[in-house]
Order: structure tokens, then sequence, then C-alpha cells
């Protein structure tokens, strides 16, 4: 029977393979607590065939705290669960975050996402972000995810993982997707994706901006902002948004962010975005920016960007 060795070799090849692939999903627990920035995090993987395994996620994860934490002054739930799901391919595909008592971020990876992809990544530290924030309501979700838009960028080159370059030319390139179309009834109405993400960007730029501004660079949105997370506790707390913004401006001593909600919540505001980039000082070129040092707001410039 010369076709049976060879029968017999193929199955003792299927064995070991499965006794290889149940080694490793047994070397590899299903559930990971990290306990990091004050924190506990229970990440539940919901699939073990990551072709890295698991650790560079666990350690991304871990890296994304610490990127959060240092823009907040302290990481923004003392307790948080993750759920890990994956699909074909590589790169993070999607996250969510609930607002739950204890807060729920769900995660969904390539089975093939590797440490350099999860690096530079932007999902994790824009959903991270949204802990720091009280739920305002559906009629301000643009409140919601304008600041983990605006944020994330800005907190990955405090941490170093990003230039400060790199993320001016994203703001240029993305920012005129906030301004209003024909027909928009301001943030608090329009609730297109433009508006949404962008526009809500937008006004946190304009107010970061504005309250530099007025306080000579002493304060700026982060402070507004991680005085808002100390007090309510974050985004397993409902807040009315007025509360959020006035909240936010005792912690500054102006009254930035109620001004500018009163302005733009009900009308289309469309701020002069070229302008702003001169006295800012950044020069688009090609598909970066070229930073410029002789104009009035350079100094507000590299204080949103210093850590
Ligand atoms: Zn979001």
């Amino acid at each position: 029977m010369p076709g049976a060795p060879g029968v017999v070799r193929i199955a003792a090849c299927l064995a070991l393979l499965l006794v290889g692939f149940a080694a490793k999903a047994a070397d590899e627990p299903a559930t990971r607590t990290i306990e990091a920035e004050g924190a506990t995090v229970r990440v539940d993987f919901q699939s073990l065939d990551f072709q890295h395994g698991t650790a560079p996620i666990v350690t991304w994860i871990e890296h994304s705290m610490r990127t959060v934490a240092r823009y907040y002054g302290q990481f923004p739930a003392k307790q948080l669960r993750i759920r890990v799901t994956s699909r074909d391919g590589g790169r993070v595909r999607h996250g969510t975050t609930y607002g739950t008592a204890v807060p729920f971020i769900r995660l969904q990876l390539g089975r093939d996402v590797t440490d350099d992809e999860l690096r530079n990544d932007w999902v994790l530290v824009h959903e991270m972000v949204h802990l720091a924030l009280p739920e305002v309501g559906d009629d301000h979700l643009w409140l919601t995810e304008g600041l983990s838009t605006y944020v994330e960028g800005i907190a990955r080159v405090h941490s170093g993982d990003r230039k400060a370059e790199r993320v001016w030319a994203e703001l240029v390139r993305s920012m005129p997707n906030g301004l209003p179309a024909p027909g928009d009834e301001g943030l608090d109405h329009t609730h297109t994706w433009g508006r949404t993400y962008w526009g809500g960007a937008l006004f946190c730029m304009l107010a970061d901006v504005e309250i530099r501004k007025k306080t000579s660079n002493r304060f700026g949105l982060r402070d507004a902002m991680r005085a808002v997370l100390r007090q309510s506790g974050g985004v397993a707390f409902d807040w009315p948004i007025d509360r959020v913004l006035k909240v936010g401006d005792e912690a500054t001593g102006t009254t930035v962010l109620q001004d500018l909600y009163a302005h733009m919540k009900d009308k289309p505001v469309s701020p002069d975005l070229e302008d702003l980039w001169r006295q800012l000082g950044i020069r688009p070129r090609g598909d970066s920016v070229e930073l410029q040092d002789d104009v009035p707001l350079a100094a507000t410039r590299k204080a949103i960007m210093a850590p």
C-alpha cells in the first residue's frame, strides 16, 4: 500500500499543527488585566488567532493609556473594559466607546495587525479621549467626536509618537470638512459626518487658540478639559453641555467655550481658516506644512503642541 505512509504523515502533520495551535492559544489567556496609570483595565480577547499574538496588542493598550493620561494629567477612568475581536487582514479596523458605569471599549483588529500598524494608529487614543468627557446627549455629539478628533493628534505629539508638522498638516487638510455647507443650521442641528467630527474639531481648535490668546498661553483647551474630567468623572456620567462649558471656562478664567458655543450652535459659522493658518505660522507645502516663527500666533501654535 504505497499510499498509506503519505496519508499517515499528513495526518501526523495535521495533529502537530493542531497541538501547536492549542499550545499557542493555551499560552495566551483570553483575559488580561492591565494595572497602569492608576486604572484597572480588563481586556477580553474574543479570539486568540492574531498572527503576532496578543502581547503587542496589550503593549499598545498600555501605551495608549500613557498617551491619554499625559494629556489629561490622569487616565480618564479608574476602571475600563476592552473587548478585542479579530477579522481578516491587518490594521486596526474599528473602535467604539460606551459610557456604561464601568466604561467599555470595543475594538476590532485585523488578525495580521503588526506592531507598526498598532503604533501608528489613531483609533484607541481617539476612543480613550471619549472616556474623559461626560455624556452630553445626541444633539451635542459634535463636541464628543470633535474633542476626540482634535485631541488625538495633539496627545500623540505630546507623547513623542508624532511630529507636530504632520498633525498640523492633517488639520490643514481635514478641517475644511467641518465648515458649514448650504442649509447648515449650526452645530447643534446639523448632524452630518463633516460637521460632527470636523465641525466639532473646528470648535475645539478655535477654543484652544482663543483661550491661549486671552491668557497669554498660560491656559489652553487641555486645562479646561482636565477640569471637566476631574469634576464630572468622565463618560460614565451625564452632564448638560452648558455645565461642561462653564466648568471648562472657570478653569481658564475665561468665557471662551460658552461664547463660542452661543456663536456656533444655531447658525452656520465659517471662520477664515486660511487667515488662521497664516497667523499660526502654518504654511502648506505639498502634503506637509512649513512652520514659521515670525507670525503673531507662533507662540500659541507651539504651546498647543508642547507637552
Ligand atoms: Zn469617536
